[in-house]
């Protein structure tokens, strides 16, 4: 089982991090997700999310869905927020376990307003 991101219908919510976040952290801490949605300055309405995984990184942008090994990408060193200094890098963060300890299933699947993210 995994989870697959569609960027076309993401909208930058960013309930999908902060879910991560509570699941990780037990509370809404950005910092400790493993999701995480961005958008670019330069194109207005242009929503992608960020998946750490275990081996790779997801990349979901509306153009398509990327993957890439780790200590590969430019997004690891921005997670994708780019100019946010703040922003914590993928790499540190922790991968994605599918939300294993949670009754109801992957947090950021259901808390998506637009199911962008969904099972598989
Ligand atoms: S499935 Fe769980 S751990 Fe994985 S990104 Fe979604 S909320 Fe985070
Ligand atoms: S919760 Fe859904 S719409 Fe919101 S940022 Fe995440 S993927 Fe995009």
């Amino acid at each position: 089982m995994g989870i697959k991101i569609d960027a076309l219908k993401c909208t930058g919510c960013m309930a999908c991090e902060m879910a991560c976040g509570y699941h990780r952290d037990d509370g809404f801490a950005l910092l400790s997700s493993c999701i995480v949605a961005y958008r670019t300055r330069e194109k207005k309405d242009y929503f992608g999310v960020l998946l750490k995984r275990e081996e790779d990184l997801l990349i979901a942008r509306p153009e398509g869905t990327e993957i890439r090994r780790l200590g590969e990408t430019e997004e690891e060193a921005d997670s994708g927020k780019e100019q946010d200094a703040s922003a914590k890098p993928m790499l540190l963060r922790e991968a994605c376990d599918l939300c294993e300890e949670m009754e109801i299933g992957p947090m950021c699947v259901k808390f998506c307003p637009v199911n962008a993210i969904t099972e598989e």
